[in-house]
């Protein structure tokens, strides 16, 4: 089974041709976890994962939206995790790239969100751009749960930190580019066993489509770039990630 585990297929890049998009995972014989990265998409992110059982759904507030995320919606939240087709929080984290989103604001809302999550026990996504040691701290001294490190960017030092504290790497589109050095490096060192794929569609769509639209199909390239790094066949990478999957998120089966 072909895993994404983190797509937003609730994108308005997906108006127009939506259904196909889906009818693609079907065929693929895929499970996609859909992610929400604002409050308005968490309610997009329920609904696909409602309508079709092989999406499933990771709720929470990116770092760029930090300030949708107060008393009521965290209440709102802590009730939608117990619904039966979400497998996480996320996306959330510290997003330091735009110098004029507020730190401290979003430090607070990466905490409230990863008390949440341990508080119903559920595998947090995380979001983490120019952001590593921050990040690396507030999981160090908040976090309870199995967190995922999502389109990793970082050196396998970084890696290293993150598997030690019982964390998965989450692997995109990235991996395939020309540049992708130390994400190859990553890859080498690590065990497969801490390793998930992902796509973040419709950003990030690895070769041979970089520069167009990505969507969770795209997910073998990664594979297939993961399976010719390790020297292994496709088919037992695809499906040590899937066993990993099911580690991770108790919900999926
Ligand atoms: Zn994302």
């Amino acid at each position: 089974m072909l895993v994404d585990i983190h797509a937003h297929v609730d994108d308005s890049a997906y108006d127009q041709d939506r259904e196909q998009v889906i009818e693609r995972i079907r065929e693929n014989d895929m499970i996609v976890i859909n992610s929400a990265s604002d409050v308005p998409s968490i309610a997009t992110t329920l609904e696909l994962a409602e309508k079709y059982d092989f999406i499933y759904a990771t709720l929470g507030v990116h770092p760029y939206e930090a300030a949708q995320v107060n008393e009521k919606e965290l209440e709102r939240m802590d009730q939608l995790l117990s619904h039966p087709r979400v497998v996480g929080v996320g996306e959330i984290g510290l997003d330091y790239h735009m110098e004029e989103l507020d730190k401290k604001l979003q430090q607070k809302a990466f905490i409230d969100q990863l008390e949440l999550a341990n508080k119903h026990g559920m595998p947090v996504v995380i979001h983490d751009r120019d952001a590593h040691k921050d990040t690396l701290d507030i999981l160090k001294s908040h976090m309870k749960v199995t967190g995922i490190m999502h389109c990793f960017s970082g050196s396998y030092e970084m890696a290293k930190q993150c598997i030690d504290m019982g964390m998965y790497i989450s692997i995109g589109g990235v991996l395939t580019f020309k540049n992708a050095k130390k994400t190859v490096e990553v890859i080498e060192k690590i065990p497969l066993e801490r390793v998930l794929t992902e796509t973040d569609c419709p950003y990030l769509t690895p070769e041979p489509f970089r520069g167009t639209r990505n969507e969770p199909v795209y997910t073998r390239y990664v594979v297939q770039k993961i399976a010719d790094i390790k020297g292994m066949e496709y088919d037992e990478v695809m499906r040590i990630v899937y066993e990993n999957v099911k580690r991770v998120f108790a919900k999926i089966r």
